[in-house]
């Protein structure tokens, strides 16, 4: 519908162009691109339909790659005769009524746009009967509507939709998709994965007219046989059964059981099946996660076969990010990526010591002994001694360290007097974090530059193992100065410099998630040439002289307008979102639950403009990257320490504000008791909780981040970023004389 304006004013060259609305069908056939990008985005909302309507047996045919026919037919509940006028039409659903009860979904779907979308590109017909009628009834769908009243039709229970001629009126996509070999494999695939999940369904999926289904089971109670069903005897022969839970709501509340490839497995690209709360979805920290784990343990390179259902409640995750589903996003993520990456890595670990046995499903574990038979038992236990329990082995006294990274136990914080922290410790509370930080959708589906993979690989080229090692398995003891961290690795103490560190992690981070980022939402957008003005001050020696005001204004004014010119790039690849009148709005969220220090904003926006050459590809990205790395890096607050030296700056700023305020501070010159008063106490309070935020940031998120991710460059083993200060058993040994 358009409103055309009475008199439209004259047009005058700079006119900003006229909004107009788009027409309700141009509106509903772009969103149903976006839901139905290709044919197996179809045959997902149709087969998750088909689970939510309570099925047992789904089947799925399809002609010419889905793009000729795709027919999903179900067992399920059906739809009622009343329901099919609208059945079709956007946001009509029976699974959702409130934005609340998003919160508590069980369904698969809820957009109630599925079938729409698929009406708008497609010729649908629906088939369907519900339970006690003697007939069902069949209907077409266009463009959201019936094109005909629903004729009565001999039905088998259940609901059987057709969708012909996918894309008959996007005539470039078409074209794409006619070209790529690949969607049937990619339907079969989808079909294997929901086979192997929901083991009480049966599922076929064949060409259509072929006799011989590609995916074929039957509902069964075993997971171990669905696996076999669908990808075959030599992958099911060599799994592991792993699980690991938390019900700590300060960390993470969570389940997780599923099965992964052992050391005899081989494969060239990781299969990772993932269900979070019965949803198919991707995550590619995980993935990578995971990955990093057998590129690690496993001494020959394969890649994993790795299915896995995690269930977390349905308040920790927000099924709404992403048009398609296809992914979630989870309350503390990186937390319970970890503790699923040490469970895998620790399964691993006792399997490949134990690989002559890995037929058995024995899994020794402290809690669950070994039930297999004796002589297996006592051969595992010979070929992996730890599994019959670490007491039993007789560690020399000099070994005997803390070698659980995980193990807060020991940690010196521990051991620190209790701080009145808890307030803080709330504040610092994921959710409180979390409450700051707005999920945004990002507007590219997926951005294969190659540029960026350059980047990524020389990131693994450059890679030191023995670092990874000690990053990967080492304990954080905790800060030794305002850069340091104390870690223990092994018998080994080293410092390590948190700065560099978060800075590469950061850095690493930013190009995996690369236009792909959640956004941060500031809270007063920031006027970009303020925000130079003040960067170009404080790299003053003297920011009180004003002589070079003007030139600042200007280096300001044309900082302000290259980043404006760029202001399309930074945002969909980086996230960072310039207005058009120069504020800067959003900043990506690079690790979960961290916000970088926003004093650090100027500094920042200043290297944006100054510091990245933004004529080549990779390295304007590389240095956007690199700024993004330097800014979001965990560096001490600007405000010194106040545990420590940097009193001194409390007590001597008070002086100076009330010298400032005309007062004569002589009077309270030189009076001991006095000078404690004098201390700003508001500005120390605010130090003391930037230190104490940093440090709990350090401990809780750079640290278990750093496990997962930093693959640390070899340049970290030789400019001071770790120095190891001491062994344990040369410490043990003089101690011994002592
Ligand atoms: P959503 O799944 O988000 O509700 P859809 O467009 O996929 O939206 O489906 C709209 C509605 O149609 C569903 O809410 C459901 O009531 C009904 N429906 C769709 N497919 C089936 C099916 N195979 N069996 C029974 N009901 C169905
Ligand atoms: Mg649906």
């Amino acid at each position: 519908m358009e409103i055309e304006e009475p008199e439209p004013p004259p047009r005058q060259p700079k006119e900003p162009p006229k909004i107009r609305r788009l027409h309700d069908s141009v509106v509903n056939r772009i969103a149903a691109g976006e839901v139905i990008q290709r044919p197996v985005s179809a045959v997902k909302e149709l087969v998750e339909n088909s689970i939510d309507a309570r099925s047992t047996a789904i089947n799925v045919a399809v002609k010419d790659g889905g793009l000729k026919l795709i027919q999903v037919s179900d067992d399920g509940h059906g739809i009622r005769y009343e329901d099919l006028p609208i059945l079709c039409e956007r946001h009509t659903t029976s699974k959702l009524s409130t934005f609340e009860d998003l919160q508590s979904i069980k369904s698969m779907g809820f957009r109630g746009e599925a079938l729409a979308s698929m009406t708008y590109v497609a010729h649908v017909t629906v088939t369907t009967i519900t339970n006690g009628q003697l007939h069902g009834y069949r209907v077409s769908y266009k463009d959201g509507a019936m094109e005909h009243e629903p004729k009565a039709c001999a039905a088998v229970k259940g609901t059987q939709i057709m969708v012909e001629n996918l894309f008959y009126n996007m005539v470039a996509r078409r074209k794409t998709l006619q070209n790529s070999a690949d969607d049937y494999s990619k339907i079969v695939d989808l079909l294997s994965r929901f086979a192997i999940h929901h083991i009480g369904l049966s599922f076929s999926c064949r060409k259509h007219g072929a006799a011989r289904a590609d995916v074929h089971t039957v509902a069964t109670s075993s997971r171990l046989d669905a696996i076999k069903s669908v990808y075959g005897v030599s992958v099911a022969h060599n799994l592991l059964k792993v699980e690991a839970q938390d019900d700590d709501p300060s960390s993470s509340i969570f389940e997780m059981n599923g099965f992964i490839s052992n050391s005899s497995y081989s494969a060239k690209k990781t299969t990772m099946v993932l269900f979070i709360n019965d949803r198919l979805v991707e995550c590619t920290a995980l993935k990578r996660a995971m990955e990093v784990v057998y590129a690690a343990t496993l001494p020959k390179a394969s890649k994993p076969f790795i299915y896995m259902a995690i269930t977390l409640p349905p308040e920790h995750v927000d099924v709404n990010v992403h048009p398609t589903k296809k992914e979630v996003s989870l309350l503390s993520q990186e937390v319970i990526i970890g503790k699923i990456q040490s469970v895998v890595e620790s399964k691993l670990r006792n399997s490949n010591e134990a690989r002559t046995f890995q037929e058995q499903t024995v899994e020794p574990s402290a809690s669950c002994p070994i039930t297999a038979s004796p002589m297996v038992a006592n051969k595992d236990r010979r070929h992996n001694p730890s599994s019959s329990g670490p007491k039993s082995q007789k560690v020399p006294v000099q070994k005997m360290v803390r070698t659980d990274s995980l193990d807060p136990a020991g940690r010196l914080h521990a051991y620190l007097q209790a701080k009145p922290l808890t307030d803080l410790e709330n504040s610092n509370s994921l959710t409180a974090i979390r409450s700051s930080i707005r999920q945004r959708r990002n507007p590219k589906e997926t951005a294969d530059l190659s540029s960026i993979q350059e980047l990524l690989d020389e990131i693994d080229s450059k890679c030191h193992s023995g670092l990874l090692d000690i990053v990967r398995h080492c304990t954080y003891v905790g800060m030794a100065d305002d850069v340091c961290a104390l870690l223990q690795h092994n018998t080994n103490l080293y410092l390590a410099n948190v700065v560099n560190l978060s800075k590469e992690l950061m850095y690493q981070q930013v190009l995996r998630r690369f236009a792909h980022f959640n956004g941060i939402k500031l809270s007063d957008p920031a006027p970009l040439p303020e925000l130079i003005t003040l960067a170009l001050k404080e790299e003053d020696l003297d920011p009180e002289c004003s002589e070079n005001d003007d030139l600042k204004k200007k280096i300001a004014e044309l900082n302000t307008n290259l980043l404006k010119q760029r202001a399309e790039l930074l945002d969909e690849y980086f996230c960072v979102h310039v207005d058009e009148d120069g504020n800067l709005c959003w900043l990506p969220v690079i690790l979960d639950q961290y916000t970088p220090d926003m004093d650090r904003l100027p500094e920042f926006v200043l290297c944006l403009g100054n510091d990245v050459d933004w004529e080549d590809e990779k390295n304007c990205l590389q240095g956007i990257s690199a700024a993004l790395g330097n800014f979001y890096a965990m560096h001490p607050p600007l405000l010194p320490n106040p545990s420590g030296d940097g009193l001194q700056f409390y007590k001597r700023s008070k002086h100076l504000s009330a010298s400032d305020d005309g007062i004569d501070i002589s009077v309270n010159g030189g009076n001991d008791s006095k000078m404690e008063d004098e201390i700003d106490h508001e500005l120390m309070a605010e130090a003391q909780i930037a230190w104490s935020q940093r440090e709990w940031s350090i401990q809780h998120v750079l640290f278990p981040s750093l496990r997962l991710f930093l693959k640390p460059p070899v340049s970290m083993a030789a400019n001071g970023t770790f120095v190891q200060v001491a062994s344990l058993e040369k410490l043990y040994k003089i101690f011994e004389r002592c």
